[in-house]
């Protein structure tokens, strides 16, 4: 299948719709080619309203305070594919927070999406996405080390999101060690893209 095929399915997918109780909108940015492929969650509500994913204040750390790119860069469909296990926003659940993402969807779209790839890195996102990738291989053991998906290089990130307070208290060896390991990554596999 080529990825141009595999977009305007998925695109249309709306299997969720009785589900959710709202329009599914399915959300991913950027080039199949590009270097380093980011696989998170879900979209959140202000995602699914925009249609940009990471278009909030996760976003904002992540560029900004973790990766130390900019907006442009992040955004530029050369440099990332940004994805999730969860390609639409799900809804909230009874405590306030955003729902999990069904699981039907990465049956569906997950892997023939992943197909069509042509990344150097994979950068995982938090809990769910992880959990797709990794069993229940605790997240803080996760991110303390380099893996391999489908052959490739992968590094596994908490949720930016800034109430993920305890994860951020919990885990300093993570920002003051393992981080600026995983930023070098990144900014190695963008750099090296750059001059191809
Ligand atoms: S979440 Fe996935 S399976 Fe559900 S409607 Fe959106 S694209 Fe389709």
């Amino acid at each position: 299948m080529q990825y141009d095929i595999f977009k305007k399915e998925l695109m249309a997918c709306r299997v969720c719709r009785e589900r959710f109780g709202h329009e599914p909108r399915p959300i991913v940015h950027g080039s199949h080619k590009a270097p380093i492929v980011q696989i998170s969650q879900a979209p959140s509500i202000h995602v699914h309203n925009t249609g940009l994913p990471f278009n909030d204040k996760s976003g904002k750390k992540l560029r900004h305070e973790w990766y130390e790119i900019s907006r442009e860069t992040f955004y530029d469909p050369h440099m990332f594919y940004i994805t999730s296990v969860g390609k639409c926003y799900p809804g909230k659940n009874k405590s306030g927070g955003d729902k999990k993402p069904p699981k039907i969807c990465a049956q569906l779209w997950l892997e023939k999406e992943l197909d069509l790839l042509q990344n150097d890195l994979y950068v995982i996102i938090g809990k769910s996405a992880s959990e797709y990738f990794f069993g229940d291989i605790p997240l803080k053991d996760l991110i303390m080390k380099d893996h391999t998906i489908r052959g490739k290089p992968a590094v596994v990130l908490p949720h930016p999101s800034p109430l993920n307070v305890k994860m951020f208290k919990d885990n300093p060896d993570f920002f003051s060690k393992r981080f600026p390991q995983i930023r070098k990554r990144v900014h190695d596999v963008l750099i090296n893209h750059t001059k191809r």
